[in-house]
């Protein structure tokens, strides 16, 4: 279990969970298959994530406190700011984008 006091962040951002699947826009895909999580089927590959895991990951949004906007947690996670995902919460370390 991390402590959260341990790692150095700016915010505890809480992650919320909407019913409906979110869609990812064009720009956070490209960014997602920079980063090697989307195959070239489009298709999300987290490492270690199980298919019931992504599925859940994809209803879940966070209200950033640096851009100022709901935004999918997906995009959270590919983020500079994203430091660690402790129970819940997204530990960002709140430098400007
Ligand atoms: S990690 Fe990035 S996207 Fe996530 S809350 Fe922090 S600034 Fe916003």
């Amino acid at each position: 279990m991390l402590d959260m006091d341990e790692l150095e962040h700016r915010f505890e951002v809480d992650i919320k969970v909407r019913e409906e699947k979110q869609r990812l826009t064009g720009d956070v895909k490209q960014v997602l298959k920079a980063a090697g999580l989307i195959d070239e089927k489009g298709k999300l590959k987290l490492k270690g994530a199980s298919p019931k895991m992504l599925k859940k990951m994809k209803q879940e949004f966070v209200d950033c406190p640096v851009i100022k906007t709901d935004i999918h947690f997906i995009q959270c996670f590919v983020c500079p700011n994203f430091q660690s995902r402790v129970m819940g919460k997204v530990l960002c370390k709140g430098s400007e984008l």
